[in-house]
């Protein structure tokens, strides 16, 4: 069963188009980042406790969106934004069974303070990325005190 029409790429098709295939691998391509913005983008916290997170900076799209709107096997509807790096706590066995994101491995993730889920961690050789439920955090403002 494929729930959702995410669009996978196929790594055989890589010698289409008139000048063969010198294309990198281009299914985890992310936009470079100033890393001056870097410092900038606000900060995401856990909305339950305060703790850091991760940054707007760390904001990637995957299959083409940061956001997306998932609904798990119980009926919940999660809206999740993928981002490169996150500060949490991965928990309990990797798991392929109804993964948003075909070919990757899931594993939920906590706030490393309050342990409330905050999303969940998906992997794939080499491609790792979290994909964080957005309503489970806040963005920070001013500085930590
Ligand atoms: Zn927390």
């Amino acid at each position: 069963m494929i729930p959702f029409p995410l669009e996978q790429r196929d790594p055989h098709r890589d010698n289409e188009g008139p000048l063969g295939g010198a294309e990198p691998n281009d299914a985890s391509e992310v936009q470079a980042e100033d890393e001056r913005e870097h410092a900038k983008a606000p900060r995401l916290v856990c909305a339950a406790c305060g703790r850091f997170v991760t940054s707007r900076a760390e904001a990637i799209e995957v299959a083409d969106h940061h956001e997306h709107t998932f609904v798990n096997p119980a009926g919940f509807v999660y809206k999740i934004g993928c981002f490169a790096e996150a500060f949490c706590r991965a928990e309990g066995p990797a798991s392929s069974n109804w993964s948003w994101f075909p070919g990757y491995h899931w594993q939920a993730v906590l706030c490393t303070s309050c342990g409330v889920q905050l999303g969940w961690l998906f992997r794939s050789t080499p491609h790792t990325f979290y994909g964080l439920v957005l309503e489970r955090l806040a963005e920070a403002s001013g500085e930590e005190s």
